[in-house]
Order: C-alpha cells, then structure tokens, then sequence
C-alpha cells in the first residue's frame, strides 16, 4: 500500500493505523508531500535527513 495512493475517504477509514506509518517519519514524498516511516509507501520517496531548508 501506497500512501500516496490513498484518496480521502480510505485515509478517513484508516487514520489510526496510517498514524502508524507517519509517525517516526524519516521518508518525504517529492510529489505529494506525504511523510512515512518507510519508503516502500511513498512513490517519489526521499529522505528527510537529505533535504535541507
Ligand atoms: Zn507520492
């Protein structure tokens, strides 16, 4: 499962379980700005850590 996937209502249904995914977030889709624990959820993934403001 994709986070970058998910549409609104599927989000709605599994807030609890994607708090999950996104809470020690290390990974930051290019794309659609979602954050994630691990890559493999995201379709342009990057590391956070590499990014700087
Ligand atoms: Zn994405």
């Amino acid at each position: 499962m994709e986070l970058c996937k998910l549409k609104k209502d599927e989000i709605k249904e599994r807030l609890p379980k994607l708090v999950a995914l996104v809470a020690n977030g290390q990974y930051i889709c290019r794309k659609c700005v979602r954050v994630a624990n691990d890559k493999k959820l995201l379709c342009k993934p990057i590391e956070l850590k590499r990014i700087k403001g």
